[in-house]
């Protein structure tokens, strides 16, 4: 078998067209959905990652603006700064780039997030919407890959879902969205003993573990879909998911490549997500 590839690039684009058409109908009835990131710290990644949502969100006429504080910065201001937005009307979304310096606790910085700012869908409150497949805002990339899968007409219902990595950013919830979605779901992690033996059992892999190229073709299932979340940067520079794309494709029958898979498809979640939250359609009370 040899693998289509599921490009999150070209999905991305044609979700943002749509995007951008209902920004422009929230603005005709006076709203401009808009989005604002605090960066702490000079993690030239993160100030990546955060340059990459200001244009995306110029792309689909969305607002944004950047608050870049010192890596001295104190929890207090910070979640004084959080505090102020939370009562700006004006912004709809709230994003918190992490990691944060380690001085300043994350997990209080999200539960300082109004949850119907939280974008990113992280606070507690979100996250339990989303245990029990209540509306809410959904955490960025989990979302783009259902999404992804979805577009791909991948049937997700009785099928064997393998998630390699339980960050409570990927690995949890993207198995929770799968469970939404009546899959039965294997969660594997660092302290899981032979890993291989539970991908090799997988209809869908979802890998996010962050460790480059470790799974190769003879360690997934014939006509396995594959989603590669991982983001590995080899010595040579080149930017490598957790499967051997080569090897792996040729067994599966669907795979997202590294770069252009599942990349692009967070920051577009995070886009809707915060059109969401401008009509005022969040998790809280509707
Ligand atoms: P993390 O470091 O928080 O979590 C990694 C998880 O992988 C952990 O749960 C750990 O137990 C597991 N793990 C590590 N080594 C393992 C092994 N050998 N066997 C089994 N499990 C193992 O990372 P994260 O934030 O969840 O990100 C995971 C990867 O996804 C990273 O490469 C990251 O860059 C990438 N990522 C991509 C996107 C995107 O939009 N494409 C978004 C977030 C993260």
């Amino acid at each position: 078998m040899s693998a289509t590839e599921m490009n999150g690039k070209e999905l991305s684009k044609k979700i943002r067209t749509e995007l951008a058409g209902e920004v422009l109908q929230l603005k005709q009835n006076g709203v401009t959905p808009h989005l604002t990131v605090i960066i702490v710290g000079d993690d030239p990644a993160s100030q990546s990652y955060v340059r990459g949502k200001e244009k995306a969100s110029a792309e689909v006429g969305m607002s944004s603006d950047i608050i870049a504080l010192p890596s001295s910065t104190s929890e207090q201001d910070l979640l004084g700064q959080i505090d102020r937005l939370n009562k700006h009307d004006s912004v709809h979304g709230i994003l918190v780039q992490l990691p944060l310096p380690d001085h300043i606790n994350e997990q209080h910085v999200i539960e300082s997030i109004s949850p119907e700012k939280d974008v990113d869908g992280f606070h507690p409150v979100n996250i339990g919407k989303m245990m029990t497949g209540n509306s809410t805002f959904l955490p960025c990339t989990p979302y783009g890959i259902i999404t992804m899968l979805k577009a791909h007409d991948v049937r997700m219902e009785g099928k064997h879902v393998v998630v390699a990595g339980r960050s409570n950013i990927v690995g949890k919830p993207v198995g929770q969205l799968l469970l939404n979605e009546n899959a039965t779901v294997t969660y594997c992690h660092s302290k899981t003993e032979n890993l291989t033996d539970y991908t090799k059992e997988a209809d869908i892999l979802i890998l996010a573990m962050g460790r480059a190229n470790v799974i190769r073709g003879e360690h997934v299932k014939n006509g396995a879909v594959i989603v590669d979340v991982g983001i590995n940067r080899l010595e040579d520079g080149t930017l490598t998911g957790d499967a051997d794309f080569a090897s792996t494709a040729a067994k599966a029958s669907k795979i997202t490549p590294v770069p252009r898979g599942v990349g692009p498809m967070t920051i577009t979640m995070l886009l809707k997500n915060t059109i969401k939250a401008a009509r005022g359609l969040s998790a809280v009370g509707k």
